[in-house]
């Protein structure tokens, strides 16, 4: 049977587009769909705008510490207008670039929202297509509890083409995305407080750095209200719908808001994808997969956040390469998630890569901790509190470093560099023979010696 592509793929998000193109420039005939811009969540909506405002909230702290540094104290005002605007163009310049990767490689750019109609076609406004391949990479969606007043909370997706700042918001959450924007809102000079149900934010985390930054976030500003958990939101005046809300926690108090953000967790986006009707089979919500990222059904393939294995981009731009691998040399074997290096853009910022101190005691491994807490040299003169954290886990029994974490300025860049070490196997040994960039903050972690093991 011959069909109209080769490869159709739902979604022009991070997978979708390094698939469609690296299929397309190795013969293949493929056209994607998209229902809504060129790159998906982290382009449009997730990691690329989210870094461009904390850059701008980062400015909220700088400009008095700058005063230490011989600089006069100035009045700065923050217009956040500009600093929207100024993002929007930015993604749609990038939303340019996609265009044109995509249609230079010779991939067919559907718009519009594509359903199944058999494992072999799909629907978008009303168009069939058929595919000898497709390939599911549509991501997924913020989740908020069907709570009372849902309606008058945000997501994440809300959040970057909000009309005016508020004065006074409250994130709900403890993930990643809720400290991000957390700090944002603070550094932009929201009173901004974070509410999250359980004893301390960022779950599977290891416990010292959660611990260490949520005391960093409580120092810069933000009023973090652990174990609180909402009842309900309602409008303080209902005929003013953009107007204060009213949370009810559920110890009963009562507070106004001017915004209220849900960062409550992600699920698969697969509503209205008629799953069903390929024969597509769910688990716990996601797609299933197998190892070559094939759904139930032989020809159709997801990956990315709908599988909902580890919600990053650079793995499902990794997933798509292992793919096109799978596809086009045959190679069929199981994607590496072990020791992916992760940061939180939070303020200040996380670094992480490898096992917590948790996991490491949950696998009954033989290993030892070293732990530094130090004011970065910066913060001797700039009048912050601000501290940092640095830690190394090392396996006993063969001297290789299985973690490594920090919390504090550049986490999320100099995590990369460490990354590159426990994936190579780097021992203790070499990261003492490795010479530190002197001075710096990533140089604690070529110095750790003996006074700096934790007792445990
Ligand atoms: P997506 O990039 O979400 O792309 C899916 C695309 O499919 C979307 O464009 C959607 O419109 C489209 N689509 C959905 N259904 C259909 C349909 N039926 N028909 C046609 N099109 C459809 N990751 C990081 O690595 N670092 C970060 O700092 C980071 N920050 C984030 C911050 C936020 C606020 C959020 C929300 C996410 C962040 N992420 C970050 C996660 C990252 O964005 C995702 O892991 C990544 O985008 C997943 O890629 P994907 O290809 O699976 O899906």
């Amino acid at each position: 049977m011959s069909y109209q592509y080769d490869l159709f793929v739902i979604g022009a998000g991070s997978g979708g587009v390094r698939a469609s193109r690296i299929a397309a420039g190795k013969g293949y005939k493929v056209a994607v769909a998209e229902a809504s811009a060129l790159g998906g969540t982290c382009v449009n909506i997730g990691c690329v705008p989210k870094k461009l405002f904390v850059y701008g909230a980062e400015y909220g702290h700088g400009f008095s510490e700058a005063e230490g540094f011989g600089w006069s104290k100035q009045e700065a005002t923050f217009d956040w207008p500009t600093l929207r605007d100024n993002k929007t163009k930015e993604i749609e310049r990038l939303n340019g670039i996609y265009q044109n990767m995509l249609t230079k490689a010779g991939v067919e750019i559907i718009n519009g929202y594509a359903k199944f109609i058999d494992a072999h076609t799909v629907e978008v406004d009303g168009q069939t297509y058929t595919a000898e391949k497709i390939l599911v990479a549509v991501g997924a969606k913020p989740y908020i509890p069907a709570i009372d007043g849902a309606e008058l909370a945000v997501s994440s997706n809300e959040m970057f083409y909000l009309d005016k700042l508020p004065k006074k918001a409250l994130v709900v959450g403890g993930g990643y995305i809720a400290v991000e924007f957390a700090g944002i809102l603070n550094g932009f000079g929201v009173d901004t407080s974070l509410a999250y149900r359980g004893d301390q934010v960022l779950r599977g985390f290891d416990q010292d750095v959660r611990d260490f930054a949520s005391n960093e976030y409580v120092k810069s500003g933000v009023d973090l209200r652990l174990n609180t958990d909402i009842q309900s939101m309602r409008l303080a005046d209902a005929s003013q719908a953009d107007g204060a809300r009213i949370v009810t926690f559920k110890d009963g108090r009562e507070e106004s808001f001017d915004l209220i953000l849900y960062a409550t967790g992600r699920v698969p986006y697969i509503d209205g994808l008629n799953l069903d009707a390929a024969g597509i089979e769910l688990d716990k919500g996601a797609i299933k997969v197998n190892k070559n990222f094939e759904t139930s059904t032989a020809n159709v393939f997801a990956l990315g956040d709908v599988i909902n294995r580890v919600q990053l981009t650079p793995v499902a731009i990794g997933e798509a390469m292992a793919l096109i691998q799978y596809w086009f040399e045959g190679a069929s074997k199981d994607y590496d998630y072990d020791n992916i290096p992760t940061a939180v853009f939070s303020q200040p910022p996380i670094g992480t890569v490898g096992l917590s101190e948790q996991e490491a005691e949950a696998r009954g491994m033989d290993f030892r901790v070293y732990q530094g807490d130090f004011r970065a040299m910066k913060h001797t003169l700039s009048g912050s509190d601000a501290r940092c954290l640095t830690k190394l886990l090392v396996d006993n029994s063969n001297d290789k470093v299985i973690g490594c974490h920090m919390v504090g300025d550049y986490a999320g860049e100099i995590i990369q560099g460490l990354g590159i070490a426990i994936k190579a196997g780097a021992t203790k040994a070499d990261f003492d023979a490795t010479v530190g960039v002197h001075p710096s903050t990533a140089e604690e972690f070529v110095t750790f010696s003996e006074g700096s093991l934790k007792k445990r």
